[in-house]
């Protein structure tokens, strides 16, 4: 009988644990698809983009149309 209950309690967890972490994988992917901040490493300026995207190269660093924004994922 106690043996029957240590069986029980060790599949109890192992659905746990594998619950847990497709719920921590399913919220990670979650996190991915949120918006993420850049910034210009040259001039500071930020800027928020959703999903995987990548701030496009805009001119204007430091107010210098002639110089392109350097970015880089800080969030
Ligand atoms: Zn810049």
């Amino acid at each position: 009988m106690l043996k029957q209950n240590k069986k029980t309690i060790a599949s109890v967890l192992l659905i746990v644990f594998t619950l847990a972490t497709t719920i921590f994988v399913f919220k990670d992917n979650i996190a991915e698809a949120a918006t993420h901040v850049w910034q210009c490493v040259n001039c500071g300026k930020q800027m928020s983009v959703g999903g995987n995207g990548h701030p496009t190269s805009s001119l204007g660093c430091g107010g210098d149309y002639n110089k392109r924004h350097v970015w880089q994922m800080i969030r």
